[in-house]
């Protein structure tokens, strides 16, 4: 009989701690500068920006969210979808977004020649990022090792994987951040579909601890709903914080824009391994796999400006109730679960 054991630790999500208080000499949350320097371990580049990352979902990671993002010291992911020729025209009309942007990659032969040839027109685009959804799969390192030795002085991000060992593995292998995030994406059914999952402020605590060691970096990605969350993802280590939801139905998202019959404004929003996502570039399901991301219809919210002011005002807020500087809180109060979502629900 195979073995089987339950791990007894608890393990937790954003929604099950609140970070606590500390004094705080900070008297205005003008007073707070939400730009981090990083040096990059294997790309020896140095790097300052504020670090949330644009998912590369079709929807999310498009050029014209990376051109607003890049102006407000953001980063994005640039999704996998675009042409050489579309390449080289965002860097000819925003030069100095390629700064904030990685190209992202899966990991097929096809996929890095295509990687290969938009670098060669862009060499400007400043980091790659090799995003597979099980990044268990033995042949990762390897393929990180090739892309590394193929672009020396590019940052790479690589994942998804949620612990420590692999994190170890996928840096030593060549990557400077990783990538981590297993079920929690507000699209995302893995854990429904398969059973799969780790609890995502658990993963960032554990990896990020694995990956300092190594003088890696770590980029939390999936199921923050809220700046608070991030702040949790940040506290807890994370250097980075990817974010889907969070920037779905602006102008400058992908997904369809659809007026309903009471006259509000929606857009689409889908899963890259979506029924939705998988018919427009694989052009089915295949059928020894299931679809493990959701459709769904998200409120029009215009000019993704004002969001992004709405989110770097709570991380700045979070820097003022913790006297201390984005990364360096880190005091976690815990409620059950229950209370949190109960004080959440309540109208007043
Ligand atoms: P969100 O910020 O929306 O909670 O999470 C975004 C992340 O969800 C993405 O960056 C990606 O890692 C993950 N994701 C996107 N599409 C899918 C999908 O179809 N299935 C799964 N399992 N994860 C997805």
């Amino acid at each position: 009989m195979h073995n089987v054991k339950v791990d007894p630790e608890i393990k937790l999500d954003f929604q099950d701690v609140l970070i606590r208080p500390r004094r705080s000499k900070l008297k205005s949350r003008a007073e707070v500068d939400l730009f981090c320097e990083y040096n990059f371990k294997n790309s020896k580049k140095t790097v300052k920006c504020i670090p949330l990352v644009a998912s590369n979902m079709d929807t999310i990671g498009t050029f014209e969210m990376a051109a607003a993002l890049s102006k407000q010291g953001l980063m994005t992911a640039v999704h996998k979808y675009y042409s050489v020729e579309e390449w080289k025209s965002f860097a000819q009309a925003y030069p100095e977004a390629l700064n904030s942007v990685t190209i992202s990659s899966g990991t097929s032969d096809e996929d890095i020649k295509r990687l290969s040839s938009i670098l060669q027109e862009v060499p400007g685009i400043s980091g790659i990022t090799l995003d597979i959804a099980n990044g268990y799969q033995d042949s990762f390192p390897d393929t990180i090792s090739r892309v590394r030795d193929d672009f020396p002085n590019h940052t790479i991000v690589a994942g998804n994987v949620v612990t420590g060992e692999v994190v170890e593995d996928l840096i030593r292998a060549g990557a400077d951040i990783v990538k981590v995030g297993l079920g929690p994406g507000s699209v995302c059914i893995t854990r429904i579909k398969t059973g799969v999952g780790y609890p995502q402020l658990s993963v960032v605590l554990e990896c990020s601890e694995v990956a300092h060691e190594l003088g890696g970096h770590l980029m939390a990605d999936g199921g923050c709903t809220c700046p608070g969350d991030i702040a949790k993802a940040i506290g807890g280590g994370a250097d980075f914080v990817m974010m889907g939801g969070m920037l779905a139905g602006h102008d400058q998202s992908g997904g369809e824009l659809r007026t309903k019959e009471d006259g509000t404004k929606v857009k689409t929003f889908y899963g890259m391994s979506s029924e939705t996502a998988m018919s427009k570039h694989v052009g089915q399901v295949a059928s020894y796999r299931t679809a493990e991301g959701k459709s769904v219809e998200v409120p029009y919210r215009g000019d993704v400006n004002e969001t992004l002011q709405d989110i770097l005002g709570g991380l700045r807020s979070t820097c003022t109730y913790t006297g201390a500087p984005l990364r360096k809180f880190s005091f976690f109060l815990h409620y059950s679960s229950k209370y949190y979502q109960d004080c959440k629900e309540d109208p007043n």
